[in-house]
């Protein structure tokens, strides 16, 4: 039993080992053998070992030479972007992307549906579709590809991969999307609440690479969060943890899809506020949107932003109250969680800098003083494409383990 106990440990040693070495490079680029001992403390039989393994699984390659410190110059290590590759997928109310990522998190190749099928089996067909075309397209094969991530609307359960009753997927109930995807295309994949997708992708490729806990808040058609607190997403007793969207902010507001009243969502969300455009259309108020606008969910956002950039009295105004209302978000995460880091995301954000200002500006101030000096506030590096390459960050994590900060 304890030689037994004693090889179990050694195989976690060696991976952990293997874990710590793989991301150090990752996140350093070249480095020699020397470098690694150095800046990890691990035995120079230990490294070598650990970086032969890595050379062999194609994760690691040698490239180039260092500098000579008198004797030979050594032999520089860095990660082959190409050893392996990742699939990420988003899969929203309206709208459905495919996209091939190598190691690095660099996209090779994407499909992009504005509008997705009604049904799980459609879905499925459509997403398995994209997959056989952007590896074609990058001419790399399915056994070069490590995994799938998906990001999806929640409640979801992480490990079985089952989307419960996602209110933005109407008619979709316990839909085992996980296993579905596996038989279609013969490859792990993993399946996230696109919340947490959104943090992770950040933390991995984004502007969180150097921070330990951050807060991803997407402004969409929707609003929700993902939380990572010391580098773990924060997902709670029923994965249901960063529900942002259905906080009251309002006792007497309007009905939300949630059951609730007055929620965040109901108030500032792209859903929400072609509502009250339409309304105020009714009430004569002069613009440029017409009362019909709320009458489709998808085309609501980017009619809002041009209707805004155009100079629109009635839209700058909404967005600036979805502004301040995110402000207030901000506000109580920063009172809530003290994170290092908010990241905003989503096409409200991302497309109209008002939004972001205006939220950063109410949040700091509303926030209990000491907490907000010390948080950052920023929009997404990510772009658009946040939700995909959080999906691809999925398996990157797989790949890596976890991050060694
Ligand atoms: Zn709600």
């Amino acid at each position: 039993l304890f030689s037994e106990l004693h090889m179990a440990n050694g195989v976690v040693i060696r991976q952990v080992n293997r874990s710590t070495v793989l991301n150090l490079i990752r996140q350093e680029g070249s480095l020699s053998r020397a470098d690694v001992k150095r800046k990890t403390g691990l035995t120079f039989s230990t490294v070598s070992s650990s970086i032969a393994d890595l050379i062999d699984d194609g994760l690691l390659r040698e490239w180039g030479q260092g500098a000579s410190n008198g004797g030979r110059r050594p032999t520089l290590v860095s990660l082959n972007p190409t050893g392996r590759y990742v699939l990420g997928c988003e899969l929203q109310a309206a709208s459905l992307r495919v996209g091939l990522f190598d190691l690095t998190g660099s996209m090779l190749a994407c499909v992009e549906h504005e509008e997705r099928p009604a049904t799980p089996d459609a879905v499925v067909q459509q997403i398995a579709a994209g997959v056989f075309h952007v590896l074609d397209r990058s001419g790399v094969s399915l056994e070069q590809v490590e995994g799938m991530g998906v990001a999806a609307p929640g409640p979801l359960s992480p490990n079985s991969g089952i989307l419960r009753t996602p209110p933005n997927l109407p008619g979709w109930r316990d839909v085992p999307l996980k296993r579905m995807l596996e038989l279609a295309l013969d490859l792990p994949v993993l399946v996230e609440k696109d919340g947490n997708a959104a943090a992770l992708g950040e933390a991995w490729l984004g502007a969180g690479q150097h921070a330990r806990s951050l807060v991803f808040i997407i402004v969409d058609t929707g609003i929700g969060s993902g939380i990572l607190l010391n580098g773990q997403l924060h997902r709670g007793r029923n994965d249901g943890a960063g529900e942002i969207g259905h906080t009251t902010v309002d006792l007497d507001g309007p009905a939300c899809r949630c059951g609730g009243y007055g929620c965040l969502e109901a108030m500032a969300s792209g859903l929400a506020l072609s509502r009250k455009a339409a309304a105020a259309v009714r009430r004569g108020v002069d613009s440029c949107l017409s009362d019909g606008i709320v009458t489709d969910e998808s085309s609501g956002v980017p009619t809002l932003l041009r209707a805004a950039a155009a100079g629109d009295g009635l839209a700058n105004d909404l967005l600036d109250e979805c502004g301040r209302f995110i402000g207030i978000a901000i506000a109580n995460v920063v009172n809530m969680y003290n994170p290092e880091l908010i990241v905003l995301g989503g096409r409200l954000a991302l497309h109209h800098p008002q939004v972001v200002e205006r939220a950063c500006e109410l949040g700091r101030r509303r926030a209990f003083p000491t907490l907000a000096q010390s948080v950052s506030v920023v929009p997404s590096t990510l772009g658009d494409a946040f939700l995909m390459k959080g999906a691809a960050s999925l398996v990157l994590q797989r790949i890596f383990g976890p991050t060694q900060q």
